[in-house]
């Protein structure tokens, strides 16, 4: 199995609510370990760029208004099949639809407002990544 970092964001709701340590404390049970993570609250147009990928549907101008409205907490995960893991513990889209015991079954309170954003692929972890963390604070460089 192949060690992989994904970018993961506890979405508006799930910070105004108190769920940062709920939520980290879920992945780090879960061998999902934080190699860096920041408070950031993103403006529209970072959350336009974030979101690229669904700026023809219905719902985006209403998703970047969600992105904007409060700090984030955008963190990377590292662990062996990171990507899937925390697609797995993030559970469905629509917390109406994710099994029990998934961060959005337990803290997301709609299908828009769902908590937490996890990468999908490989490549999408990496151009995510690069959308808030340089290599100094992911602290990929030689420290001796
Ligand atoms: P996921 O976050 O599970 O990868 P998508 O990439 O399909 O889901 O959608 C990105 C985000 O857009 C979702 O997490 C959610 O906040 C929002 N979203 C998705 N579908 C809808 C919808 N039908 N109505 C409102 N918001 C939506
Ligand atoms: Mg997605």
């Amino acid at each position: 199995m192949a060690i992989e970092r994904t970018l993961s964001i506890v979405k508006p709701d799930g910070v105004a609510a108190g769920n940062i340590g709920n939520i980290l404390a879920i992945f780090e049970k879960n061998g999902l370990k934080l190699v860096a993570g920041k408070l950031i609250w993103l403006n529209r147009q970072k959350a336009r760029e974030f979101y690229a990928v669904h700026k023809e549907r219905p719902f985006f101008n209403s998703l970047v208004d969600f992105m904007v409205s409060g700090p984030c907490f955008v963190s990377v995960l590292e662990g062996e099949n990171a990507i899937k893991k925390n697609r797995e513990l993030m559970g469905a889209t629509d917390p109406a639809k994710a099994d029990a015991g998934t961060i959005r079954k337990l803290y997301a309170t709609g299908i828009e407002k769902n908590a937490v954003h996890g990468s999908d692929a490989v490549e999408t972890a990496k151009v995510e990544i690069s959308h808030f963390f340089s290599g100094l604070e992911l602290n990929d460089y030689e420290r001796s």
